[in-house]
């Protein structure tokens, strides 16, 4: 039986936000703020921002972070938004890994797992990524990364902080720096 992606109610899910080039915490404020008004999204909660080495051509240290959301949106029409968020935030692809200014990526979606290029999850490279890990631990401690079994704070903690530069705690509450009142309006 193949694993239905259409949910019947709403699905819990957590992604992974990154940039590394121009204003990087306005940038992924203004993600967060984008993905809190988009139809069919609730954010449920934000992680602090982590300043970390980048992998891959050297490039600038990122500023990381995770974000927890619930939505009605099935999990290919929830990448479709976020890739239209990241393109309204002038992300053009280039070379793999090299700089962007804003990256979204799908860790979870409820306990399903899928594997296929176009959408992979849970994400294929999570588990190996303190980047990612770390600030995901501050917000979903408890939920259990479906392939591996282990909660995301047992694996945070087994996979240590390496890379991690420094901690930005976020204020509470809603995002706030606003990129839409920047003259960054969203295309649909
Ligand atoms: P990366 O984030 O690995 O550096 P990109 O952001 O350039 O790579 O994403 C390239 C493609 O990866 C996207 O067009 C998307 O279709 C695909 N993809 C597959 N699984 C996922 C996922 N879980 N989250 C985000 N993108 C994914
Ligand atoms: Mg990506």
């Amino acid at each position: 039986m193949t694993t239905p992606t259409t949910p019947t109610a709403a699905t819990r899910a957590a992604i992974a936000l990154g940039s590394n080039l121009g204003d990087s915490l306005a940038t992924l404020e203004g993600a967060l703020q984008a993905l809190a008004a988009a139809t069919a999204i609730d954010l449920l909660a934000c992680s602090s921002w982590y300043r970390s080495l980048a992998i891959g051509p050297a490039q600038p240290d990122y500023l990381n972070g995770c974000c927890l959301i619930r939505t009605t949106l099935a999990a290919e029409a929830l990448l479709e938004e976020l890739l239209r968020i990241e393109r309204a935030f002038g992300r053009v692809r280039g070379e793999r890994w090299g700089p962007r200014t804003l990256d979204l990526d799908l860790l979870l979606f409820g306990d399903l797992q899928r594997q296929e290029p176009i959408l992979t999850v849970p994400h294929p490279h999570m588990l190996e990524r303190p980047f990612v890990l770390t600030p995901l631990a501050e917000i979903a401690a408890d939920w259990r990364e479906p392939r591996s079994g282990h909660t995301i704070g047992e694996l945070a903690a087994r996979l240590g902080a390496g890379g991690l530069l420094e901690r930005r705690p976020r204020p509470a509450g809603p995002p706030s720096m606003p990129a839409l009142e920047r003259g960054q309006p969203l295309a649909s």
